[in-house]
């Protein structure tokens, strides 16, 4: 057994990130608020091309921003991806809404227009559409936007997994009527927690920051006439965040590197499916995941035990949001005919298998030897 642990995906700091934190307290701008928001702020809307930003302290504060500014309450419908995090629904119940959920298609792993066409007939006005670009892959995007328009219903884009990656060019995050992105500690880069709100809506933006800082209205003494969050990034995350954003172009390179080399090294074995990209799009292949053929005798879990014994991390694809207990009450909509649910299925045959940018040439090869002897190659 190695010593080091291989992790699934963890931080990649440069350096950069200290730098600005220690001009954060060189200035004694200890607070959620300063330089380093409003700069990264405008560095993240330059960065993804789209008009303004808000910092938060997590891509959930920003879902639930999203949420609130857009009016949803206590009864209201909002469709959302069934295979996430179950950060992309929570918010939904936060306002006492209702989640719907909808299926994935077996293309991109993502929101079926076929399913949410679907949802639509049974449930005409949802207040609005909540979908995910997972893995880094993006979404059908035309389709979704299309039955949204069609059915005059704003769209979320979750883009937390899929910073930097684009759909016809264009970056993801960046079609809905508002995009949210994660620093956590996993994803592409991290402020160690964080989130980021983006929109062509600037008097939206405005008012999730108002939102975020205890919706206090402006006047001298403290003034509320709305209830407020304490959601705003700090000053010294958001500095880890500038410095990461330097890197961003760099990280996507290395995690598709690891995509292609995993896809390469699995090509003869039929068994084995890597999870799908979309041909309209060029994905950050955040976590590079793999499904197992039905009819094979190696199950996920084997894989899995196999490299935690020798160290390495991986882990099981999302458990669809429809399939577990907190949310088995709420409706879901299949992508299949039959009504058998397509993103089950991937949640059945598949993991996700380690995607650090530090592993070296030699980790990735050992990773590769142990799956490879599974399948007796
Ligand atoms: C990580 C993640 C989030 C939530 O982000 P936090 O910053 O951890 O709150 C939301 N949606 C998806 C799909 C995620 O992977």
């Amino acid at each position: 057994m190695t010593e080091k642990r291989i992790y699934l995906s963890c931080p990649t700091m440069h350096g950069e990130e200290q730098a600005f934190v220690q001009e954060a307290f060189d200035t004694n701008w200890v607070a959620p608020l300063g330089p380093n928001v409003n700069a990264f702020e405008k560095e993240m809307a330059a960065y993804v091309g789209i008009t303004d930003a808000a910092a938060l302290s997590a891509g959930t504060a920003a879902i639930h921003l999203a949420l609130k500014i857009l009016g949803v309450g206590p009864g209201d419908v909002v469709f959302s991806s069934s295979l996430t995090f179950a950060a992309t629904c929570n918010p939904i119940c936060y306002e006492k809404a209702i989640p719907v959920f909808i299926d994935s298609e077996p293309d991109t792993w993502n929101m079926s227009p076929k399913a949410l066409k679907k949802a639509f007939e049974t449930y005409p006005h949802p207040k609005a559409v909540i979908g995910v670009h997972l893995y880094g892959t993006p979404a059908k995007l035309d389709e979704i936007l299309a039955l949204c328009e069609e059915h005059n219903v704003p769209f979320i884009e979750d883009a937390a997994e899929s910073l930097s990656s684009t759909y016809k060019g264009k970056q993801t995050g960046t079609f809905g009527k508002y995009g949210i992105y994660s620093f956590n500690g996993n994803k592409i880069i991290t402020t160690s927690g964080g989130g980021m709100l983006v929109s062509e809506d600037v008097e939206g933006i405005a008012e999730a920051r108002k939102l975020s800082t205890q919706a206090r209205d402006v006047a001298r003494h403290y003034q509320h006439t709305k209830i407020g969050y304490n959601y705003r990034m700090s000053n010294i995350t958001a500095g880890i965040g500038r410095g990461q954003l330097l890197h961003i172009e760099e990280h996507k390179a290395k995690k598709q590197a690891i995509y292609k080399q995993y896809k390469e090294a699995f090509a003869d074995i039929p068994a084995i499916t890597m999870n799908p990209l979309n041909p309209d799009g060029d994905s950050n292949n955040w976590l590079s995941c793999m499904t197992i053929d039905n009819s094979c005798a190696v199950t996920p879990d084997m894989v899995m035990d196999a490299l935690e014994e020798q160290n390495i991390e991986s882990r099981p694809i999302w458990k669809p949001m429809h399939l577990q207990p907190v949310f088995e009450q709420y409706d879901f909509f299949s992508h299949n005919e039959d009504g058998s649910s397509v993103s089950e299925d991937i949640f059945n045959r598949g993991l996700c298998l380690p995607s650090d940018i530090k592993n070296t040439p030699e980790d990735m090869e050992h990773i590769i030897a142990i799956i490879r002897e599974l399948f007796n190659k």
